[in-house]
């Protein structure tokens, strides 16, 4: 190997032709069922100013204080972040932009975020997410609809055993009640704490709660439950969103060490979790995050999202053994001779025209290895012109894999009948 060889970074990973068809078709699948819900499409720029991520997430959070990619424009000096996550980016817009003032938006995006972590088994550098985002809805009623959507995704991905867990974090004022009683119970195990949990204990106690150390969940368990300070009005709304689930069949746990990793949360918050994919369980995370529009420098507007690791559902998908081949053209096209070449480039558009995915074959060569290309292609026919054909304005047709009972042997036809005769066959085919 060439030591000079330069390699993807590590925790990057590209995401080759077999993987790529497999998540477009993913991706079909989640904009079709994100249209079902009214969610427009809204994209947004993947470098961001620092200062943005830091207001919106929280300086005491794992992402701002160790995982972002941050670096100084070397043209300006200025502060630049590639995104952690989607929800600033997406509230900056609506921001600047105006888009609530005129009424309430539901907004999605799909695309890679960055997070400096330990590269592991659907935990990477640069990882995809889908993210939903409704903004200027104030009831419970939208946080169900939201926590709803995802049962829908999961069944229309061919998938089950996505567990939900539910939390509610209550208002800024019930959380500050509770802190001090939670700084108090865990300052008494002060011995316990690990140095991420000693560091936040002042400045972030609820985060201590989020922590994935083992050797710190006998204390989270214990620790004074958010639940008990909250008043009626958080406690209804969190009734509210439960009725609508029970009301639609949902099953539901709730969670009281569920606190998400960041800042902007308060009242909903949900996780789907699954057990097939060791540590690193949660395909699709959120909640409501009612005062970060404000926090960003808008008029206020509540507001409730999710986002989705798009790596760990295809992984999940895979391993439930969902549908992940490739998909094949229609046909491939072979020929030989001069004059054969221009009206087989002339026969691939014209099935093109049609709306048949057509291979044509480029770089010559002889009748025998262009049909060995067109099997392995996995293409449902060759379409054949040599001179012999050419003369008569023909092409011969060879279906490429048995059909069933149809008739499986080449046949000549003229190439004006030939998109027709493909047509025809491959609705016969599907029929079979
Ligand atoms: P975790 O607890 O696993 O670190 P998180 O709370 O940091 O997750 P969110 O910020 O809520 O994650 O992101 C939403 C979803 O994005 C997660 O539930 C997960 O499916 C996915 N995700 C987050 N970080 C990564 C990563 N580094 N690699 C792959 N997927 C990720
Ligand atoms: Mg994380």
């Amino acid at each position: 190997m060439n030591a000079n060889r330069i390699q993807s970074l590590r925790g990057m990973s590209d995401i080759l032709p077999d993987e790529a068809e497999f998540w477009d078709r993913f991706d079909e699948t989640v904009r079709s069922w994100l249209r079902s819900y009214g969610y427009r499409p809204i994209r947004l720029p993947i470098v961001e100013p620092t200062p943005l991520f830091k207001r919106a997430i929280g300086e005491v959070t794992d992402i701002v204080e160790k995982e972002m990619y941050s670096f100084v424009d070397s043209l300006n000096g200025e502060q630049l972040t590639l995104r952690p996550e989607g929800t600033a980016g997406c509230v900056r817009a609506v921001i600047q932009h105006n888009l609530v003032a005129q009424q309430p938006q539901r907004l999605y995006y799909m695309g890679q975020m960055f997070r400096h972590e330990r590269p592991q088994k659907g935990r990477y550098r640069q990882f995809h997410q889908v993210g939903v985002e409704a903004l200027g809805f104030a009831g419970p009623d939208i946080d169900a609809e939201q926590i709803l959507m995802g049962a829908r995704l999961w069944d229309d991905l061919g998938l089950d055993g996505i567990a939900l867990q539910l939390n509610t974090l209550g208002q800024p004022a019930e959380r500050a009640r509770h802190r001090g009683e939670l700084i108090a119970y865990l300052e008494r195990h002060g011995d316990l704490l690990d140095e991420d949990s000693r560091r936040r204990l002042h400045s972030n106690p609820l985060r201590i709660l989020d922590s994935k150390n083992p050797a710190l969940q006998e204390l989270i368990h214990g620790a004074p439950r958010l639940l008990d300070h909250l008043g009626d009005e958080s406690l209804a709304h969190f009734a509210s969103v439960q009725q609508v689930l029970r009301d639609a069949g949902q099953p539901f746990e709730i969670n009281p060490r569920l606190v998400r990793g960041l800042d902007y949360y308060n009242l909903t918050v949900f996780e789907w979790v699954t057990d097939r994919l060791g540590a690193q369980g949660t395909v699709c995370a959120g909640g409501r995050y009612d005062g970060l529009v404000e926090q960003l420098g808008g008029k206020p507007s509540p507001a409730c999202g999710f986002a989705m690791g798009v790596e760990r559902l295809t992984t999940l998908i895979r391993e439930a053994g969902g549908a992940t081949g490739s998909q094949p053209v229609d046909v491939y096209v072979v020929h030989q001779g001069v004059a054969a070449s221009r009206l087989a480039a002339r026969v691939a558009e014209s099935l093109r025209d049609r709306g048949i995915d057509v291979l044509f074959h480029c770089g010559g060569g002889g009748f025998k290895s262009q049909m060995k290309k067109a099997d392995a292609s996995g293409a449902a026919f060759a379409v054949i012109i040599g001179d012999d054909e050419a003369s008569a304005g023909e092409a011969s047709l060879k279906p490429l894999r048995p059909v069933g009972e149809l008739p499986n042997e080449q046949r000549r036809i003229g190439v004006d009948r030939l998109a027709d005769a493909i047509i025809d066959a491959t609705m016969d085919w599907e029929d079979a």
